[in-house]
């Protein structure tokens, strides 16, 4: 049977953020494999929503941003997709059960509530909105486990270690080795980073991706995220994951077992694998992107990140160790600082000083039920804004 027959009756997905860079390459993985897609989701960009939605003749769509809702539902007037708006549409789009696989891959904190409606529903998620389990690891792992529910990891850090895993005893797993390419600013000191321009800081050397995750990569926040992701995923504790920084983005991560045995996952730099990895799972089947040659490379150089520089890295480590809220005041102060640095507002060294100011700035609160966390949130926001005032 050809692979394409395998699916036809296999998988139907509902994806949240799907005009982003993750959203549309995981439509371009359910083109190539014809799998079915139920409901899609994008923040503000009708355009791209109302074609995505005509190709995959879905069920329904949510434009996020509730002054656009007039325009999707004109756009869409002539057919029988149903138009939602707004954290309500997301939410109603992730308990409608009407997709064997929940795919996230908004930015931000505002990916939280639809992936705990999902798991409440008892739908299998596909995660590519790491601050749902930075802002909400322990009630999302415990609610998931509670339910049921997998999630299949989108992140290509997380999916190489979930990788690595398979066929292997998790409890025999000694050490997570999560790579990090290191970002534009490799080898830089704080001295050298005190005039680096919104431009600059979104040329990264090997991925391409959206605005907000490529700040992050240039901060080393997205690996601080990654470390937060990875602990909560995985069960591993802080102590036992090891950060290294792979230039080239080839080894995307690996695991060290009780012997000593390290496995690790490589391929050319390319969501295309982790994203369709996580959504045929556990199949293997052709993909679009350049196979990797050895070769090619010649060397694979690996070295130690730079905590003293990289604020955001560190803060983000300590903001776990602490545990409660830490990480998502951390997140949360980050994205505001993100929003303020690409409106040219704050300066780069600024994003890593407020992140690591409000580890000092707050005592220890919970995280355990979603109105903790948007508590946290939403202070954590409130003191970002007063500091730049
Ligand atoms: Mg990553």
């Amino acid at each position: 049977m050809c692979e394409r027959n395998v699916l036809r009756n296999m998988k139907t997905i509902s994806l949240i953020g799907s005009t982003g860079s993750i959203g549309t390459q995981t439509l371009d993985v359910c083109r190539k494999h014809g799998i079915k897609v139920n409901a899609l989701a994008a923040n503000s960009n009708t355009a791209l929503l109302e074609a995505q939605a005509r190709e995959f003749s879905v069920n329904a769509v949510c434009i996020f941003d509730k002054t656009r809702y007039g325009d999707m539902k004109s756009r869409l007037a002539d057919t029988d997709i149903k138009v939602l708006s707004g954290m309500d549409g997301l939410c109603n789009i992730a308990a409608s059960g009407e997709h064997d696989l929940f795919v996230n891959s908004v930015v931000g904190m505002v990916g939280l509530l639809p992936t705990l409606t999902a798991i409440n529903a008892g739908t299998d998620i596909a995660l590519a909105n790491k601050e749902t389990l930075v802002a909400g690891g322990q009630l999302v792992m415990s609610s998931a486990a509670g339910k049921g529910v997998r999630i299949f990891p989108i992140d290509s850090e997380h999916s190489a270690i979930f990788q690595c895993l398979q066929g292997n005893k998790h409890e025999q797993m000694k050490k997570i080795i999560l790579t990090a390419s290191g970002g534009p600013f490799f080898g830089k000191k704080k001295k050298d980073l005190e005039n680096v321009t919104v431009e600059q800081a979104l040329d990264h050397p090997n991925w391409s991706m959206g605005n907000k995750i490529t700040i992050d990569s240039a901060t080393l926040m997205n690996k601080g995220l990654e470390f937060i992701e990875a602990h909560w995923l995985f069960g591993v504790a802080p102590e036992n994951i090891e950060i290294v920084v792979n230039r080239e983005s080839v080894l995307h991560s690996a695991v060290e077992f009780n012997d000593n045995s390290v496995i690790g996952q490589m391929g050319v730099p390319d969501m295309k694998i982790p994203i369709q990895y996580a959504i045929l799972y556990p199949e293997r089947f052709e993909c679009d992107v350049k196979p990797l040659s050895f070769t090619d490379y010649g060397t694979l150089t690996f070295a130690k990140p730079d905590y003293e520089t990289f604020d955001c890295l560190r803060s983000c480590i300590e903001a776990i160790k602490r545990g409660g809220a830490y990480p998502c005041i951390v997140n949360a102060v980050n994205e505001e600082a993100v929003r303020l640095f690409l409106e040219k507002k704050i300066s780069f060294l600024d994003i890593g000083r407020a992140v690591s100011d409000s580890l000092s700035a707050f005592g220890h609160m919970p995280a355990d039920s979603y109105e903790d966390i948007e508590k946290a949130d939403r202070m954590a926001r409130e003191f970002l804004k007063k500091l730049f005032e």
